[in-house]
């Protein structure tokens, strides 16, 4: 992002109550193509007077009858509507998501499709959010609805546009609340590409708004009095920010946010089927995924799995996502430059940089930004890098003795979002699922290509709520109980 005027690109703007329109006062940003730091476009800058105008768009769409008043099925065809109609501009979202977050095109058509899941998913519980009746006894009728909370908020980080989009505003949707939703500054075209397509699949005005916006317009949304529930996706900081924005109103908050997940590798594991998945979840997107695995303990006498994943890790092919390369570019030079301090530091701190290290060579990347996978040893538990999120492709690995050990430094972190255990032995993959405080284990399986069905989200730091599967409807629902006496029984 850079506020730098390019008049020469179309202006993309705001989704605001059924209209594009520029920002109140007319501010504009530029985003950066991450392959190669030219301007890709320029975008409408929302602004606070922008976010009460979206609000007020959202709170009178959540009771406009066309709405309120529309069937829970035929919201659930409407957002079978749209999961068509992404899917109909897969090639176009897909190509716009890789140049604008600088993913591998092969993964950007993935996130496209996960974006059509959620909104199909959802689609098919907006009729089924039944209430229950409460026995009472004689003369009494008790019975609870679940109602839509109202107007949600959604603020999301710049890693997942598409899927982040689709993944807080379809269940939203689907319980019958309104949405305001702001993306990252980094990465804001697919969101307002999302807004679009549902506007033109026979979404009423105001029920999805997307307003592209930096730090002080999410600080806006999260802190405005008229909204009635706060999504959040991001770092642990601004989740904290958010919560306390929110909270000030007594307006519940969904914060899904940072991980520095363990992998846990016992000398029994399949290890070929093990290095895909523990480099894809390193490596893919760059690094640049909440739940990746980052954090390799190995048990020792397992050491032909570290060669294996060094000798794959230096195989990697980086280059734009448009041609389709393992890795990518890192989204902005400020994330290249956060994660280049930590692989500074990570040398300071005394790790063995197996492979990998810092910007590729190559005179054709020069100009993106680009960090090479890597691998580091050498470092305990306590070191920074094994600490901290960094949210680029780097994994450090730390040995272990016996499943004992392997927990205590799993759980020896502040985050507790993944986990990843890989070996063929029931009893220890079972005491690892038991012990381990995170939102997710998987045994001998990776998140990445899983995930629209089934709850997501943090324990300890990495925050709270839970995101995808039924779950995630919780938090767009709220409970009403009806008491009825009847006859003389009361
Ligand atoms: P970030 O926290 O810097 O920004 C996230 C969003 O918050 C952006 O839209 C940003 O503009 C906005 N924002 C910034 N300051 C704000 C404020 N004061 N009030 C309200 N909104 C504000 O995060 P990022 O760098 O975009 O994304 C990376 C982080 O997101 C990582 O920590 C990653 O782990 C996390 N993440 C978590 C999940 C998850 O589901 N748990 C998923 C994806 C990313």
């Amino acid at each position: 992002m850079t506020s730098e005027p390019r008049g020469e690109l179309p202006l993309r703007e705001l989704l605001l109550d059924g209209k594009q329109v520029p920002a109140a006062d007319g501010r504009t940003f530029t985003v950066l193509d991450p392959s190669n730091g030219t301007a890709l476009a320029q975008v409408a800058l929302a602004g606070a007077a922008d976010v009460d105008q979206a609000v007020a768009a959202a709170r009178a769409a959540f009771t406009a009858p066309e709405w309120a008043r529309m069937r829970a099925a035929d919201r659930g065809r409407l957002l079978n509507r749209i999961a068509q109609a992404i899917r109909a501009e897969a090639g176009q979202l897909a190509h716009l998501e890789s140049r604008d977050v600088g993913k591998p095109l092969g993964q950007a058509k993935a996130d496209v499709e996960a974006a059509a899941r959620y909104f199909e998913f959802y689609a098919g519980v907006a009729d089924k959010l039944g209430g229950s009746t409460i026995p009472l006894g004689p003369g009494l009728l008790d019975y609870t609805v679940r109602e839509p909370i109202g107007v949600s908020g959604q603020i999301i980080p710049f890693n997942y546009p598409l899927q982040n989009t689709a993944r807080g505003s379809a269940p939203a949707l689907a319980a019958g609340c309104t949405v305001v939703l702001k993306p990252s500054p980094e990465a804001p075209l697919t969101p307002l590409e999302i807004g679009r397509i549902a506007l033109e699949c026979g979404l009423p005005p105001g029920v999805l708004n997307v307003l592209p916006g930096d730090g002080e317009t999410g600080a806006a949304l999260a802190g405005h009095p008229d909204i009635d529930q706060v999504t959040f996706t991001g770092s642990v900081p601004t989740g904290i920010k958010v919560a306390q924005a929110a909270a000030a109103n007594v307006v519940p908050s969904v914060v899904e946010l940072g991980g520095k997940s363990p992998v846990v590798v016992f000398a029994d594991a399949d290890f070929d089927l093990a290095l895909g998945a523990v480099a894809g979840s390193a490596f893919g997107n760059a690094g640049q995924t909440c739940s990746a695995g980052t954090r390799i303990l190995l048990q020792r006498g397992a050491e032909e799995f570290l060669d294996k994943l060094v000798a794959h890790a230096a195989s990697l092919k980086l280059g734009p996502g448009l041609t389709d390369p393992d890795i990518g570019p890192l989204v902005a030079a400020r994330q290249r430059d956060r994660v280049q301090g930590y692989l500074d530091l990570a040398r300071q701190e005394g790790a063995d940089v197996r492979t990998g290290g810092g910007a590729p060579a190559d005179p054709a990347l020069a100009d993106g930004y680009y960090i090479e996978p890597t691998v580091l040893t050498g470092l305990t538990n306590q070191a920074r890098c094994a600490r901290e999120e960094i949210f680029g492709p780097v994994v450090t690995v730390i040995d272990f003795d016996d499943p004992e050990e392997a927990l205590a430094i799993a759980n020896d972190t502040p985050y507790g979002l993944s986990s990843y255990v890989w070996t063929r032995d029931l009893d220890k993959a079972l005491r690892m699922a038991e012990g381990i405080r995170a939102g997710q284990v998987y045994v001998n399986a990776t998140g990445v290509g899983t995930g629209i069905e089934l709850p997501f989200g943090g324990y300890k730091h990495s925050g709270w709520g839970r995101e995808k599967g039924l779950e995630a409807l919780a938090s767009y629902t709220q409970t009403k109980n009806v008491c009825i006496g009847f006859g003389n029984g009361s």
